[in-house]
């Protein structure tokens, strides 16, 4: 399995700084999400790992060979794209024989070839249909066998699930995460869909501005956002602004005053210690506030109901807190409390209220 290190990589497109020395290390058998908002430079990192822009400094490794000038048809890897650039004329064995054609393989290797990789998509028995024959699902898993053919060692994914219905994408979630561990691939996924990278990713690099600004697990990355901007990318959240008041005696936590309230939280980013007097943004995620009792926390908020959806699994409340429009989710909820003028009280642990940078 391979193992793609990018070192101090840097970019400009026409003068304007596109990617600044972005480091990373991706280790072999990784399924490794890039996300972040449109325009960040996910797919000129993803295109720079496949070969077809080259640095303007820095360096790629697969493993310990250097391929940052490496064509991309010599770099072994499988690339698959939003669009699926599939030949509708073309019958599905056709499309997908192309990458070995192109390498000159013996016919009767391809054919195995090609059989066996329809069967790994759950294609088999459709080499012969015609692209517009099949539906989109069909088409992406096509798209897939052929980044699959030609036996990559990594796997490059640039939304490719985009064009696809709800329910669909749901099912190559999963197809695709277990052809990435099957076969032993590094993959690289590109997407704006963080469900997609929570659900499936072993690690995501959340990237703006052409840099990464936090690298981690989705369960870190979702429950200790460094900023701001990583907070409310991951999912909703709930910002309070306050001041810093103290550090408590308990190491790592503060407490910070808002119009809410008192809050006691953590910071998470060890580069910011933020001192008294410092104002401060809380994040606390929905799913975090509760009206019952949160044991160990002296976090108390009172805020009134403005809205209240009933969604079975879970309940969904909107609250007016002192100047803060707050959200709570609650999940298998047994009793649902409607609007009204009446103060609720809100409690949240220390551990779900992170203290970032203003
Ligand atoms: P999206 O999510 O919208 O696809 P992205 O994060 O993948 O965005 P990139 O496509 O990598 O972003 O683009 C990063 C920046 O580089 C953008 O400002 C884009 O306009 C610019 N850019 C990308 N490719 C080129 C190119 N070939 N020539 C000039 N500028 C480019």
């Amino acid at each position: 399995m391979v193992t793609i290190t990018i070192q101090s990589l840097t970019k400009r497109f026409g003068g304007s700084p596109v990617l600044h020395g972005i480091d990373l290390k991706i280790e072999g058998g990784e399924l490794f999400f890039l996300l972040g908002p449109s325009g960040c430079g996910k797919t000129t990192l993803l295109r720079h790992v496949a070969g077809f822009y080259q640095p303007d400094a820095g360096r790629i490794f697969f493993d310990d060979v250097e391929v940052s000038r490496v064509p991309p048809h010599r770099r072994d890897t499988g690339m698959m794209f939003q669009s699926y650039a599939l030949w509708p004329h073309m019958t599905v064995e056709q499309n997908v024989a192309f990458g070995l054609e192109e390498r000159k393989r013996p016919k009767k290797e391809i054919k195995e070839r090609v059989d066996d990789v329809l069967g790994l998509v759950q294609l088999e028995g459709m080499g012969d249909r015609r692209i517009q024959q099949l539906s989109g699902g069909q088409q992406q898993r096509v798209a897939l066998a052929r980044a699959l053919v030609i036996q990559p060692k990594v796997l490059l994914l640039d939304e490719p699930l985009s064009n696809l219905d709800a329910k669909l994408r749901l099912e190559m979630r999963s197809e695709i995460r277990r052809i990435v561990k099957e076969c032993g691939l590094t993959g690289i996924y590109v997407t704006h869909d963080r469900e997609e990278a929570l659900s499936m990713g072993d690690r995501l690099a959340i990237m703006e501005s052409g840099n990464l600004i936090q690298v981690g697990t989705p369960m870190d990355v979702y429950r200790n956002p460094v900023n701001r901007m990583v907070a409310e990318f991951m999912g909703e959240t709930n910002l309070i602004e306050g001041t810093l008041l103290r550090d408590t005696s308990r190491a790592g936590l503060f407490d910070v005053e808002t119009p809410a309230g008192i809050l006691r939280g953590r910071t998470f980013d060890p580069s910011f210690i933020p001192i008294r007097g410092q104002p401060v943004v809380l994040s606390i995620r929905p799913e975090a506030l509760s009206f019952r009792e949160v044991p160990d926390s002296p976090n108390r908020l009172s805020g009134k109901i403005t809205d209240t959806s009933y969604l079975g699994a879970t309940v969904q409340y909107r609250l007016q807190a002192a100047g803060n429009t707050l959200k709570l989710c609650e999940l298998n909820p047994e009793q649902v409390f409607q609007p009204s003028d009446r103060e609720s009280r809100l409690m949240v642990a220390t551990k779900d209220v992170i203290i970032l940078r203003k």
